[in-house]
């Protein structure tokens, strides 16, 4: 019989928070009205994170872990934990504790109330620094101005998904996974919780600048098509601008002859502003081309070397 509840939660390099992450989601499964599983995902851990699923695992039964078989990301390790799990209602959290595990009775109260997807919505962010936080409000603005789908600002991965959506979910081909705008894209009855960020419980922060932004650029790239037409906009900017000084170089000429500097510095603007509208036009048409280009590699999304607790339903997977 497969758990009635899965619980995903991505690890990487989490040594610090594993054992009061069990804790505090232990009791919250303990407090389930059906059986649950604790699905762990280590995302290609440095340190002791592997060791200590795999104590959990033969310590507690409701604990399946996964490996992957090298750091592939926050959202690669989500989809993998969404490929493997059984459960009836799947629960996506992270696993330093700035999402709080207690919430998941509220998603699980509006879940029986019918709907798929509950997603859980930041109201503040405790102890984040300015830049975090700045960035993350803007991003979230931004997308949503461009995005295809309606997209709700300041949700992040947490959430709540019926096995209805996790099936349709797990049947994208997509490679660039961008969990929610995916999970937007579905439709399905939808509906948020509202919750204070608290701050990480142990440990930094994993998603480094770098890997931020690229999530940021993924999650526009993956749904709009605005900037593809921002180069056209530029292109026509370019050309007004062009214009006008035609009409300055022209109008100089006719009343103040005697000033050639003024014409090769317009002449270097012009180069300037022309060769920056084409360098961010090829750099946006990049980014689609690049994600066409992951997409036909038709790569497998993740690589494991290590599956614990998944027998029943999945003999043929190596143990
Ligand atoms: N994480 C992951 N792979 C990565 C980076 C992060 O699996 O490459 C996990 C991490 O262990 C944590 C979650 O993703 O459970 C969120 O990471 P973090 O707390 O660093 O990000 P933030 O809270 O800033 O979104
Ligand atoms: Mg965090």
């Amino acid at each position: 019989m497969p758990p009635k509840y899965s619980f995903i939660v991505p690890i990487y390099n989490e040594e610090e928070t594993i054992e009061e992450m069990y804790r505090r989601i232990s009791q919250v499964m303990d407090q389930m009205d059906g059986s649950v599983e604790l699905c762990l995902v280590n995302d290609g851990s440095r340190d002791r994170s592997l060791k200590m699923m795999r104590e959990l695992h033969h310590q507690d039964s409701r604990i399946v872990y996964l490996s992957l078989a090298r750091n592939f990301g926050h959202q690669i390790a989500v989809t993998a934990g969404l490929n493997f799990v059984r459960g009836q209602v799947v629960v996506i959290l992270d696993a330093d504790l700035q999402d709080p595990p207690e919430l998941i009775m509220e998603m699980v109260e509006q879940w029986r109330q019918g709907y798929h997807i509950v997603y859980a919505q930041r109201i503040k962010r405790r102890q984040e620094g300015w830049f975090k936080r700045f960035t993350a409000y803007a991003f979230y603005r931004i997308l949503k101005q461009l995005a295809d789908v309606d997209i709700p600002t300041d949700t992040g991965d947490f959430c709540l998904l019926d096995r209805q959506v996790v099936d349709v979910l797990n049947a994208m081909p997509e490679r660039n996974r961008y969990i929610r705008g995916l999970r937007s894209w579905v439709g399905f009855k939808q509906t948020a919780v509202r919750f204070e960020r608290d701050p990480r419980f142990a440990g930094d922060v994993k998603y480094t600048f770098r890997k931020s932004f690229a999530l940021a650029i993924n999650g526009i790239v993956s749904f709009s098509k605005v900037p593809l037409r921002l180069s056209t906009y530029l292109g026509l900017l370019a050309a007004i601008v062009s214009l006008f000084m035609c009409l300055l170089v022209l109008y100089w000429r006719i009343f103040t002859p005697s000033s050639p500097l003024t014409g090769i510095a317009i002449i270097l603007i012009a180069i300037f502003f022309l060769g920056a509208v084409q360098l961010v036009s090829i750099g946006i048409l990049g980014e689609y081309i690049g994600r066409i280009y992951e997409e036909v590699k038709q790569r497998p999304l993740y690589t494991l070397s290590e599956v614990s607790g998944f027998e029943q339903q999945y003999p043929d997977v190596q143990q």
